[in-house]
């Protein structure tokens, strides 16, 4: 297949590659020179802007930073742009507000588009072991499927345009909330006297067991190797949790949804962003504790 990969970040980087590995042919484009270079020695053909980019495409994927910036590209370089009948997928995590109305304009000028952020990580864009939340018809999300398969490990229909960021967010705000109460936990377990350890073999065959404590615990040395073992480098940077609690947060109020638990895990997490913790894994905020 021919596709265009517009954005080639941290994330967007890793996905290109595992596309010309699968074989296709991948145009590349970033405002990132840097980037740019990159994309050029994992296989990719690169251009000097995206409408060119777009040009003579069967798919085109972004991974971009922020919902404007995605709704800029699509609406200005890419839809109109794209020969007709291109299948278009937003993979950045963005407001569902926009998702659905950049899919709306997109359906209007007769493309399939889905939104599909991912959950896991650089590592995980590296490996090809993404998980995609897929919004849009049946028909868009099959095709989509066809070019996804190819980054990750799982692509999942969550529903109509939106539906993948509505999934997105709130699955990352149920994430922030239970990582602060696996540090609370732990912090106080030690403070009662508790070998963190003897609480972590307890705890996570009991009732308490969650994602954050058996897969990402937050204490070094305990439970299986993570971002705590290597000074909470690396993983899923504090920023980025920030940014999924504040669009969580947005659609909440959007929904009419008393959302008391991510408000506060909002809260916490931007003090700790501004108290200039903003590179380092989310799962850092145990040291607050
Ligand atoms: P990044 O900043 O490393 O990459 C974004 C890229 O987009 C940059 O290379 C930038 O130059 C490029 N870009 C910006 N504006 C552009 C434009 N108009 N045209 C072309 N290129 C443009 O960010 P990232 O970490 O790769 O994240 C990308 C998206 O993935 C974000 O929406 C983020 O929330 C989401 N995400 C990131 C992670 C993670 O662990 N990094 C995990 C899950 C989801």
């Amino acid at each position: 297949m021919k596709i265009a990969f517009i954005g080639l970040g941290n994330m967007g980087g890793g996905m290109a590659a595992n596309l010309v590995k699968a074989g296709h042919e991948v145009r590349a484009f970033d405002l990132s020179e840097v980037a740019l270079a990159q994309a050029k020695e994992h296989g990719c053909r690169t251009f000097a802007n995206a409408q060119e980019t777009v040009q003579d495409v069967d798919a085109v994927v972004s991974m971009l930073p922020n919902g404007g910036i995605v709704e800029r590209v699509f609406t200005s370089d890419v839809i109109g742009h794209a020969p007709a009948g291109t299948v278009l997928i937003d993979c950045s995590t963005i407001d569902v507000a926009t998702a659905r109305k950049v899919g709306e304009v997109a359906s209007a000028a007769g493309y399939d588009m889905v939104d599909a952020p991912v959950s896991g990580g650089i590592a995980a864009a590296n490996a090809g072991t993404l998980t995609f939340m897929v919004g849009g018809t049946e028909q868009a999300f099959k095709r989509a499927e066809e070019v996804l398969k190819d980054m990750g490990k799982a692509v999942i229909h969550a529903g109509g345009a939106g539906a993948g960021q509505a999934a997105k967010i709130c699955n990352n705000m149920l994430l922030g909330i239970h990582m602060i109460g696996t540090c609370e936990a732990f912090a106080m377990a030690q403070k009662l006297g508790l070998d963190p350890q003897t609480f972590y073999d307890i705890s996570s065959v009991s009732s308490g067991q969650c994602w954050s404590m058996t897969s990402y615990c937050p204490v070094p040395g305990v439970g299986p190797a993570t971002p705590a073992d290597n000074g909470y480098q690396g993983g899923f940077a504090t920023a980025l949790m920030l940014k999924d609690l504040k669009l969580a947060m947005e659609a909440a109020a959007t929904a009419g949804v008393d959302t008391r638990m991510g408000r506060r895990a909002k809260e916490i997490y931007e003090a700790f962003d501004a108290a200039g913790n903003a590179t380092k894994d989310f799962s850092a905020i145990i040291t607050e504790l």
